[in-house]
């Protein structure tokens, strides 16, 4: 593309678009700090011509990498031979009936349905509407808050939001709603006492939801909402013996556990689930992102038989489940999801992510160890964090306006790597494509390394 035109579409970009998640008045003078025109395996291409390694896979879900040939074949068979159809009133499509099927064989827990939606937020409402169905359909009206846990992520639509534990999804908002609640995350660095060990940290806790779910009286709390591995709110892996813990104080006051699978689903940790991964046993999981590795939106309920045989006996009392979207059960996403997950299967990807994984840890450890705005390096599986500090000696957080996460990862767009911060933890985070070669991981996080020093030499630090 001619600088020329690269500069007009970024101009148009500049006045017309409505920018998610954006500072909108800086937007408004800056114009898009990229213009993204193609894609291929890790790599991005500007409308300059500009190649960057992409260390995110976009956001969390290009697991299988940008503009495979199988997946565009996949999508024009599909679109040549049945672009639409829905599947209200009972009506159906056959790719949603086979994925549906395969997603009840490879989930980590027995399936009785499975619930196709658009996005990881839409997906989590509808596992809030089945919660609320169920104890409706069980006599127990008054069941319905839902807690979640600070940083956690659950998306942006009305209900989502205010599960998501950040609170710039909810300033100007009026969220959450009123029936949420949220609790600490198992976040060791900020939230433990100096010297706990996991299990007290862990016993903590549990003792902490447990006293929430007593205050707020266990007739009123229906369902618990958590990522296996926080993503979005800083890379959070919980301690052994977390969820089993948490799933104890559940078990004893009959509230329902959600798993928001959405980042760590199909592979992400190196293992098919996070369920499996850290000893989840959910009632309903949310999945997304990597269901299709973001080619088509899709997303996914997988509900257990326990809430299933519940919705089947409440057809008596609502003479059905009045929700759906026009694009549940889309054939041409489930076309994407069929031929992503052959390919996850094919190539063995997930074993990948373990392996490529291991290599990235190490490569992180290597260049980012030591360093004295380095507070903790941490992940699982091929995703990765380094959460950045003023002193780690006293552990002292830099001041949240000043951005540190947010400057590095600019920084490290001029070296041509794509990070992402994640302000809530002062955190950049590593989630590159599986198919991502050692090669490039190094590049990926030598290229991060030098725009840490570039900030602390830009900042006047001493690092
Ligand atoms: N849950 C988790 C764990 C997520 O990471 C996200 C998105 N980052 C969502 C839900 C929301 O998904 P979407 O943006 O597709 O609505």
């Amino acid at each position: 593309m001619s600088q020329q035109s690269s500069a007009a579409l970024k101009e148009m970009d500049r006045q017309h678009l409505f920018h998610p998640f954006t500072t909108l008045k800086t937007f408004d003078s800056t114009g898009p700090a990229l213009t993204i025109v193609s894609g291929s395996g890790s790599t991005l291409t500007d409308s300059n011509g500009d190649t960057y390694l992409d260390a995110m896979a976009g956001l969390w879900c290009v697991n299988i990498g940008y503009s495979r040939p199988e997946m565009a074949e996949a999508l024009a068979k599909q679109a040549n031979t049945l672009s639409y159809y829905h599947a209200f009133s009972g009506m159906g499509t056959d790719l949603p009936a086979r994925l549906a099927a395969r997603l009840s064989d490879m989930a980590p827990v027995p399936v009785s349905r499975v619930f196709f939606g658009n996005s990881g937020s839409d997906a989590n409402d509808t596992q809030a509407k089945l919660v609320w169905y169920y104890n409706n359909v069980r006599g127990l009206p008054n069941k319905k808050k839902i807690i979640s846990r600070q940083r956690g992520y659950h998306g942006v639509t009305v209900l989502s939001a205010g599960l998501t534990g950040l609170t710039n999804l909810h300033e100007g908002f009026d969220l959450p709603l009123p029936m949420i609640r949220h609790v600490r995350p198992p976040h060791r660095l900020w939230e433990a006492e100096p010297g706990m060990t996991d299990a007290e940290f862990v016993a903590v806790l549990a003792n902490e939801l447990e006293a929430l779910i007593l205050a707020e009286g266990p007739d009123t709390v229906a369902a618990f909402i958590a990522e296996p591995m926080q993503a979005a709110g800083g890379v959070i892996i919980p301690p052994a013996g977390y969820f089993e813990a948490i799933q104890a104080v559940l078990d004893k006051y009959d509230v329902l556990l959600i798993a928001d699978e959405v980042v760590c689903g199909f592979g992400r940790l190196g293992v098919d689930f996070g369920t499996t991964a850290f000893g989840m046993k959910p009632d309903l999981i949310t999945v997304a992102k990597g269901i299709t590795s973001a080619y088509v939106p899709l997303s996914a309920c997988l509900v257990t038989p326990k809430v299933w045989d519940v919705v089947m006996a409440g057809q008596d009392m609502y003479g059905g489940f009045g929700h759906g979207y026009t694009y549940s059960a889309h054939p041409l996403a489930a076309a994407a999801a069929m031929t992503n997950l052959d390919i996850i299967e094919n190539e063995k990807l997930t074993e990948r992510a373990a392996t490529v994984g291991a290599h990235m840890h190490r490569r992180l450890q290597e260049e980012f160890a030591g360093h004295p705005n380095v507070a903790e390096i941490r992940g699982q599986g091929l995703v990765g964090a380094v959460e950045f500090v003023r002193s780690t000696s006293p552990m002292t957080a830099f001041d949240p306006s000043m951005g540190f996460a947010a400057k590095v990862t600019k920084r490290s767009l001029a070296h041509g790597i794509v990070t992402r911060a994640l302000p809530a933890a002062d955190t950049i985070s590593f989630s590159p494509p599986f198919t991502t070669t050692e090669d490039e991981i190094d590049a990926m996080v030598a290229g991060t390394r030098r725009a840490l020093d570039d900030v602390v030499k830009d900042e006047g630090l001493s690092g």
